[in-house]
C-alpha cells in the first residue's frame, strides 16, 4: 500500500472507532467504559495481523509489541520505541483526538511491510488522558511512567466507583499496575496528535514538531465592592465589582497580546447578586495563563496580580487572589525533536516548530524517557467537537515522516 492508501485507511479506522461510544449518535468514551473494549478488540485484531504481541495492561492501556529483528515475539526487555496516544474521549468528541495517534502508530508498523528494526516498536493506546470520568487526567500514561499512585486509584467517578474499582470491573488486576511501567532503557516515545488549534492551517503546513508543552497558571480572582440600587446610587459613589473586573479583563488581554507566545484567558465570570437593577457588589473570575517559558509566564502573572490590586484600590474595591494550578512547562527531547524535524524535511515538508498550549500524554511520558511529538493540521483548528477533521494527504505526510524517523533511528541504533 502507498502512504496515501494507508492514510485513507487510517482516517476510515478513526471514523469507524468513533462509533464505539457510551452515547448512541455521538462519541463519548471515558476511561474503561464498555465501548473501550470494542476499540481494544478492533485494534488488537489489526495489530495481531501485523505480527504484534498484544495485551491490555492493568491500567487498561492497549499495548502491542512489534518485536525487534532477531528476537522471538514476546521476548521481554531490549530496546524499545513507544508510539502512542490516548483512546478515551471527551463527551460529544470528534473522531481524531488521541485515536489518530494510536491508529497512526499501527499504520506505521504496517508501512514497514514486515521489515524488522534493531529495536522493538510498542504501540500504546492510553486508557485515559482527558480525565473525564474521574476528574484526574493521564491515568494511562501515568501507569506507563510508573506514577499511577494510590491517591489516583482512590479517586471516585459520579457513580461512586474508584479508579481501582473501574479497573476490576473491566476484568483487570490493580495489583499488576507496576507491570504497566515501561522497562528501563526504553529508546523513547513518539506521539502523533491533531494540533487542536489553527496555527498549521494558517501556515498552510500539514505537520509540525512540538518543542515543548506550555506551562500553565490558573487562579481565581475576586473584585469586591458594594451592591446598591441601580437607580439611586450616583456613578461617583459606586463601588462596582463587575466594572473593576471588566477593566482588569481588558488588561489580561493587553498583557497577552504584548507578550510574545503568551496566551491568557478569563473563561468564567460570576456576578453577585446578578440582577439587572442592582450594582454588582462582587465579581469572581477565573484566569488561565500559558507559555513555553516558565519565567515569562510567572512574570506576566505577577503583573496581572498587581494590576488587579491597582484597579481595585483606584475604585475602592478589594481584590483577592486564589492560586489554583501552577504547572511548569515540559521540554520535549531535543535529539528526538531534531530527528523528527529532519524526517519532515526529508519527506518534503517544512519542519515548523511549535509549543503545545494543551497538555498531552507526551508531557507525562517525558518524565520517564525521551519524548517527541508531531502535530497534524486539523480543519478549522476545531477539536473536542464532532466536526474534528484531518486531511488524508496530511496523514500520508505523517506516515512518510514517521517512516523516515524510524529509518533514521535505525541508522543511529543499528
Ligand atoms: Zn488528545
Amino acid at each position: 500500500m502507498t502512504s496515501i492508501e494507508l492514510a485513507a485507511d487510517v482516517v476510515q479506522w478513526c471514523r469507524r472507532l468513533a462509533a464505539c461510544s457510551e452515547t448512541p449518535g455521538e462519541t463519548r468514551r471515558p476511561f474503561l467504559s464498555p465501548p473501550m473494549r470494542e476499540v481494544h478488540e478492533a485494534l488488537a485484531g489489526w495489530m495481531r495481523r501485523l505480527g504484534m504481541d498484544v495485551r491490555i495492561d492493568a491500567a487498561g492501556n492497549l499495548r502491542g509489541v512489534y518485536a525487534a529483528a532477531g528476537s522471538a515475539p514476546g521476548a521481554a526487555a531490549g530496546r524499545r520505541l513507544f508510539i502512542g496516544s490516548h483512546l478515551d474521549t471527551v463527551p460529544n468528541a470528534g473522531a481524531f483526538d488521541g485515536v489518530l495517534g494510536v491508529v497512526l502508530g499501527i499504520a506505521l508498523v504496517e508501512h514497514l511491510r514486515g521489515r524488522r528494526l534493531p529495536f522493538a516498536i510498542e504501540v500504546v493506546g492510553f486508557s485515559d488522558e482527558e480525565g473525564v470520568r474521574f476528574g484526574v487526567p493521564f491515568i494511562g500514561s501515568r501507569a506507563l511512567t510508573g506514577l499511577l499512585d494510590d491517591a489516583v486509584l482512590a479517586c471516585r467517578d459520579l457513580g461512586g466507583r474508584t479508579v481501582e474499582d473501574a479497573i476490576r470491573d473491566f476484568g483487570l488486576d490493580p495489583a499488576r499496575i507496576p507491570d504497566a511501567a515501561a522497562p528501563d532503557g526504553s529508546l523513547g516515545y513518539l506521539e502523533f496528535h491533531i494540533e487542536q488549534g489553527p496555527i498549521l492551517e494558517n501556515l498552510n503546513l500539514p505537520l509540525a514538531v512540538v518543542d515543548a508543552v506550555a506551562g500553565q497558571t490558573r487562579a481565581d480572582v475576586w473584585f469586591t465592592g458594594q451592591a446598591g440600587h441601580a437607580g439611586t446610587t450616583p456613578m461617583t459613589l459606586r463601588r462596582d465589582g463587575l466594572a473593576g473586573a471588566a477593566v482588569w479583563i481588558a488588561e489580561v488581554e493587553r498583557e497577552a497580546i504584548h507578550t510574545s507566545g503568551l496566551v491568557a484567558t478569563v473563561g468564567r465570570v460570576a456576578v453577585e447578586p446578578g440582577a439587572a437593577n442592582v450594582i454588582p457588589g462582587r465579581c469572581e473570575l477565573s484566569l488561565d495563563v500559558r507559555h513555553a517559558a516558565d519565567d515569562v509566564r510567572t512574570d506576566a502573572v505577577g503583573r496581572l496580580r498587581r494590576a488587579a490590586e491597582d484597579i481595585a484600590s483606584r475604585r475602592g474595591l478589594a481584590a483577592a487572589w486564589q492560586p489554583r494550578l501552577e504547572q511548569p512547562s515540559v521540554r520535549l527531547d531535543a535529539e528526538l525533536s531534531s530527528l523528527l524535524a529532519r524526517a519532515l524535511e526529508t519527506a518534503g515538508f517544512r519542519a515548523h516548530r511549535m509549543t503545545s498550549g494543551a497538555g498531552h500524554d507526551a508531557m507525562i511520558v517525558a518524565g520517564r524517557m525521551p519524548a517527541g511529538m508531531v502535530f497534524l493540521r486539523c480543519a478549522g483548528g476545531i477539536s473536542h467537537h464532532p466536526a474534528e477533521s484531518v486531511r488524508e494527504d496530511d496523514v500520508a505526510a505523517a506516515l512518510e515522516a514517521g517512516l523516515g524517523f524510524l529509518n533514521a533511528l535505525e541508522r543511529s541504533h543499528g
